[in-house]
């Protein structure tokens, strides 16, 4: 693939939304400038829903639920299958729109819609997913089995920076177990959106199963606040997770709420020291930082700070950060101006408080792209744990290096963090990994991997401040998080009837 082969995404209609089975436009008026943040230049605009959208797109889900629940599960599978095929042929099309609205580099948006894929793959697996389970001979003449089904009318909403993933790890699984979607993607990067919307009826799916409304804060409250919206599904910051969870648990909805991430990476004194350095450049600035497991933090055990710093600095300033389509770029730009400035900003509260600034990624600029919002990679030593660039999530290209003298101060200071999203620990030694992977507080951890992101059936989830609810994404709790479990006794009584019973039953 060459970025020659690969048309940018450049549509300058606005984006509207998908409700049963059509585009349809917004009826209040309102919306907002989708950025090509490569440019700084204005691309398209998004339609924010009003109340009325929302009410329409959830009341086309709920007509459309009786008819999608009773379909069979294999019907329901066949479909995604069929949406999987459109996909696979649609790949690059996806990634160009990401990194057009984005920024992130264009092989980058082709891993983010590849990892999507895999979770189809897994929804493609439904009748086996849905099966329930069976006991004969509870008592005499007595069966008792459990099944799922879907709850209804749920919805999903979206952060920016997986605009095709992130929708990938609620939809497939929430439709293929019964139920009818509404997806409230992030205003920044919505086209991807409604492509998969036109997929999603290219492949088959009845109008109303899946549908999009883009918008704000008023359409995820119309939403929150829908009586026919059974569960949530929320990826996004801390405050706006935490408040999701507490506003839909007050209002009766299941939710599961995905929030911000701080994520460390453990260097042991015995780790392969260039493999290091390869995964801490990845980890800390692909996709500009701007990802929920990439590494922020790197807590350099014993001697590791002083080997290692000066190979990490020469990589930092080494970095290709050009227009994301340009294939040899290894970091896009930011999302947004003020994202830009909210980074920018963080970086001078490091220097101000005290921390080594190695390299500065400020004020970087990109030839031809002056306008763009570039920042190039930053590089802090010496950072200690009650600097705001170690306690917060800047979601940018900023490594924070910490030195800590053994393994239980590093293990101390993961633990006592208010994010437990992702970790890593690099070593040589088996016994350490082993006690770092079960002491940690942590809900996925790496051990020589910098991104540890479960496999589409393992599920996705932090812990701590970085989850709300209890059940993680996609994988075996993603189908549960979608369907309630309903348990069955059945008897067929003889012929001759005994009289009615007052007891529990219990074997004989
Ligand atoms: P965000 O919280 O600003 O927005 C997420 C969604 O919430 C968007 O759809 C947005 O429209 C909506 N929203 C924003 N403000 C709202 C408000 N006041 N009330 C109601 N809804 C609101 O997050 P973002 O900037 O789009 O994404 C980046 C964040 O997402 C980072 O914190 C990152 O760590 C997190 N993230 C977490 C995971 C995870 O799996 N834990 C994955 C990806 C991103």
């Amino acid at each position: 693939m060459t970025s020659a082969s690969v048309a940018a995404f450049t549509d300058t209609r606005d984006v509207a939304h998908f409700i049963n089975g059509q585009r349809t436009a917004s009826s209040g008026g309102r919306s907002q400038a989708v950025y090509n943040p490569a440019t700084g230049a204005v691309a398209r605009q998004v339609q924010l829903a009003s109340v009325q959208d929302v009410q329409q797109a959830v009341a086309a889900a709920k007509a459309a639920f009786p008819a999608w629940a009773d379909a069979a599960p294999l019907r329901r599978a066949r479909i995604t299958n069929q949406f999987l095929a459109l996909l696979n042929q649609e790949r690059d099309t996806l990634a160009a729109m990401i990194t057009a609205e984005h920024g992130k580099v264009f092989t980058d948006a082709q891993g983010e819609v590849a990892r999507g894929i895999d979770i189809v793959e897994f929804a493609c697996a439904a009748p086996q997913l849905l099966k329930g389970q069976f006991t004969e001979q509870v008592s005499n003449g007595m069966d008792n089995w459990t099944l799922r089904q879907p709850l209804g009318v749920v919805a999903g909403i979206t952060p920016f920076n997986f605009p095709c993933m992130v929708p990938m790890w609620m939809f497939p699984l929430a439709i293929v177990s019964g139920n009818c979607f509404v997806l409230k993607p992030s205003e920044r990067d919505p086209s991807c959106s409604l492509y998969i919307a036109d997929l999603l009826k290219k492949a088959g799916l009845p109008d109303g199963v899946f549908n999009v409304v883009q918008g704000d804060k008023l359409a995820v409250d119309a939403l929150l606040n829908h009586p026919d919206v059974k569960a949530l599904s929320f990826v996004g910051s801390t405050p706006i997770a935490q408040y999701i969870y507490e506003t839909g648990a007050h209002n009766g909805k299941r939710v599961q709420a995905l929030g911000g991430a701080k994520n460390h990476m453990v260097v042991m004194p015995d780790a392969d020291l260039d493999q290091v350095v390869d995964a801490l450049i990845g980890a800390a600035y692909g996709s500009a930082g701007e990802r929920c497991m990439a590494i922020s933090v790197a807590l350099l055990v014993g001697d590791v700070g002083d080997k290692i710093m000066p190979l990490l600095a020469q990589r930092t300033r080494a970095l290709k950060v050009k227009n994301g389509m340009e294939l040899d770029a290894e970091m896009g730009p930011i999302v947004t101006r003020e994202a830009l400035q909210r980074i920018e900003g963080y970086i001078a509260s490091g220097v101000e408080q005290g921390a080594k600034l190695v390299v500065d990624g400020r004020g970087h600029q990109v030839a031809g792209h002056e306008n763009g919002f570039f920042t190039g990679g930053t590089l802090f030593d010496h950072v200690q744990s009650d600097m705001r660039i170690y306690q917060e999530e800047i979601f940018g290209p900023v490594l924070s290096c910490v030195r800590v003298p053994d393994f239980g101060k590093a293990v101390d200071l993961i633990n006592a963090h208010e994010y437990g999203n992702g970790v890593a620990c690099f070593t040589r030694d088996g016994h350490v990994a082993r006690e770092f992977a079960r002491r940690i507080q942590v809900g996925m951890v790496g051990i020589n991997v910098p991104i540890p992101v479960p496999m589409a059936w393992h599920g996705f989830g932090g812990w701590k401040r970085s989850l709300f609810g209890d059940m993680h994404a996609y994988g075996e709790e993603g189908v549960r998080f979608y369907t309630k479990q309903k348990s069955i006794m059945q008897r067929w009584p003889e012929s001759t009837p005994k009289g009615a019973e007052f007891a529990m039953p219990t074997p004989k």
